[in-house]
């Protein structure tokens, strides 16, 4: 008689092989980290120990195709905001503040136990210093995936994208051929990536024979986005780039045409489907149905615990078959098999470890877990139908069936007890970090300037400006006067701004203006764009007669949209000003200074204002300046008793 280490019997199993062969009351044969017989074949195994399963179901242990583990420390940290807000203004200042080894180290850690629990046994990950996900894995006992990301940005383990690069080269090196662990390359985006990024990423993942893990077309945005700039979509044109010459895992394709899921077959890439992270960013529903009709491998993934929130794979794979007969119209769309498939043996396919994992054959790596089919929630049960086990695992068991769970042929719980982590532990260490966390993002969202620096790009300045503002009922004693001997003008410009000023409930934070500078020629023809952003917690330092001295501006470039800083600033209240402004940089009496000549559009006001100011560096100089700036006032036809003492803001609310 054959031998072998362990033997499980009494179990109906499911081996999602492909004949999708069940075994009723029946059992398999373990030696070392493989499974050596299955059903009948195994019956005839003596073994130096049996495990009785008590008529439990026993199946392939769930592949969680698309994840970012230590993020379960991130976990609730900001919910329901749309995706720029909570990734651009939370979770990366979280990150570039807290994330180290021992931040993934610990995430990972407390990833594997919930993985664990939910019958999870091997997962693909992304993440910074993805060595300490591969330790924690290879110590909590799962298979993995682990994707170093690589970034055209600063991230929290790489300075540039070329120490990133050779960060995940040596963890490459170091860690091909784990029998856990497979680790790849992790160029996080197109958006994120340079072509030189992608293609470098491809070529590390073709030398070392690893696959390669990124997002693609994750939104419409995105996608329209790559036709504006390059007049293709972005299959197409990461095709292009050298990307596909690896073996990809993409995760999302939320947005992909036929044609980009006939270039992915034909390349050989895997899909990662992550339904629940889609639809609570709104990134929409991957054609999922069509995919698989194209013949592709497509898994199905929870996304990070940030934006999912949770790492359940019961839940996700139930949703993947209700999303796909939900959004078609059609019941018969993705049948609970299908479904189950994509989260076994197919998701081990598109993470390109089909000959390791994903089913329950001879020759495969032992990652199985055992489903207790009791609870009331799946009952009663059917025998008619052969497939009714699929849709009863799939439309009504829970993750807390799972009772064991077995890891290339080791036990990692049973009876429900983990046996390779400590929970309580875990569960401490993550209470304390969310307590910094909340300290540190607290303290930010204390203070406007704070959050303005936050999201990177301010500029902070002290800055003190001599200003003087007046209503004119005309503009031609302004042009008049500029074109005299008297004033020499060194430059002109013409603009349309539009300002939006962002009011706080608590004044002393100052206004935060939003403006975008439509540049004009003569002819009023938009020649050039900018927008900027300005955090005026103007203080008046002094008052010269009408003249005035302000202190503190801070400046910064306005990369997001205005959408953005709204939802990221949640001002009370707003304020439009639009304007055509005329400015100079004049000279009068040895001394420069900005003569800005304004046109109010919105609200519209049928007269002009002057305004005139100067940098300046000491009270002495101020008092100067404000001399010949009320004589220069003068000139341009604006007398002492028109003058404003207040900004547009207070002038039009
Ligand atoms: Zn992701």
């Amino acid at each position: 008689m054959p031998t072998c280490d362990l033997r499980l019997t009494n179990a109906t199993i499911l081996t999602m092989d492909a004949a999708f062969s069940v075994w009723e009351r029946s059992g398999l044969a373990i030696t070392a980290d493989t499974i050596v017989a299955v059903g009948d074949d195994a019956a005839g195994y003596v073994a130096a120990e049996t495990v009785d399963c008590g008529g439990r179901i026993l199946m392939p242990g769930l592949i969680n195709a698309h994840t970012h583990v230590p993020m379960t420390l991130l976990r609730g940290l900001a919910d329901d905001l749309r995706l720029d807000v909570w990734l651009m203004g939370y979770v990366m200042p979280v990150e570039r503040e807290f994330v180290s080894p021992d931040f993934v180290r610990l995430g990972t850690g407390l990833a594997c136990a919930e993985m664990i629990r939910s019958g999870i046994t091997c997962f693909a990950d992304m993440y910074y210093f993805e060595e300490a996900v591969a330790e924690a894995t290879a110590a909590a006992g799962m298979r993995a995936v682990c994707g170093q990301t690589v970034l055209k940005f600063p991230s929290p383990d790489a300075g540039s994208f070329e120490d990133s690069l050779e960060y995940a080269r040596d963890f490459i090196a170091r860690w091909k051929g784990h029998p856990l662990v497979v680790p790849a390359p992790a160029p996080h985006a197109p958006y994120t990536c340079t072509a030189d990024i992608l293609r470098s990423c491809a070529e590390l993942a073709v030398e070392f024979d690893v696959p390669l893990h990124t997002h693609l077309s994750e939104t419409l945005f995105e996608v329209e986005q790559w036709r504006k700039a390059y007049g293709m979509p972005v299959v197409p044109w990461v095709k292009k780039q050298g990307l596909l010459d690896a073996h990809v895992l993409a995760a999302h394709c939320v947005h992909i045409d036929e044609g980009e899921m006939r270039t992915l077959r034909n390349a050989r890439a895997g899909v990662a489907h992550n339904p629940s992270s889609n639809l609570k960013l709104g990134s929409g529903v991957a054609p999922v149905t069509k995919m698989l009709d194209a013949g592709l491998a497509v898994g199905i993934g929870t996304d990070g615990p940030a934006s999912n929130n949770d790492l359940d794979m019961f839940e996700e794979v139930r949703l993947a078959a209700l999303l796909a007969k939900g959004t078609s119209g059609d019941p018969t769309a993705l049948p609970a098999r299908d479904a189950l498939l994509m989260a076994t043996r197919m998701g081990a396919q598109a993470l390109h470890l089909a000959d390791l994992t994903g089913s329950i054959e001879p020759g495969k790596r032992a990652d199985l877990i055992l489903l207790d089919p009791g609870p009331l929630h799946n009952l009663p049960h059917f025998s008619r139908e052969p497939l009714a086990i699929y849709s009863r695992i799939v439309y009504a068991a829970k993750s807390t069936d799972v009772t064991d769970v077995m890891c290339n042929g080791r036990w990692l719980m049973r009876g429900q007890r983990l046996l390779t982590l400590d929970e309580t532990a875990l569960a401490d260490a993550a209470r304390d970090y969310a307590k910094r966390i909340d300290a540190f993002l607290m303290h930010r969202e204390e203070s406007i300037l704070r959050k303005l620096v936050a999201i990177g790009g301010a500029v902070e300045e002290e800055s003190f400006e001599v200003q003087v503002k007046a209503r004119v009922p005309s503009a031609e004693p302004v042009l008049a006067a500029l074109s005299s001997d008297e004033i020499a003008v060194i430059k002109s410009k013409r603009y349309h701004q539009y300002d939006t000023y962002f009011v706080f409930e608590d004044s002393s934070h100052g206004r935060l203006r939003y403006r975008e500078d439509e540049f004009l020629d003569e002819q009023g023809r938009v020649t050039g764009f900018r927008a900027r952003l300005t955090l005026t917690g103007q203080a008046r330092e002094a008052e010269f007669g009408s003249v005035l001295l302000f202190r503190s501006r801070y400046l910064a470039p306005a990369t997001h949209s205005r959408r953005f800083y709204r939802e990221y600033f949640k001002p009370v209240d707003e304020i439009e000003v639009d304007k055509e402004r005329r400015r100079w940089l004049v000279a009068y009496k040895g001394v420069e200074f900005y003569v800005h000549l304004d046109r109010l559009k919105n609200p519209p006001d049928p007269g002009f204002f002057v305004e005139v100011k100067s940098r300046t560096w000491s009270r002495r100089d101020a008092q100067d300046k404000a001399a010949i700036i009320t004589e220069l006032m003068r000139l341009l036809g604006a007398d002492a008793d028109s003058t404003i003492r207040d900004g547009y803001v207070d002038l039009v609310s």
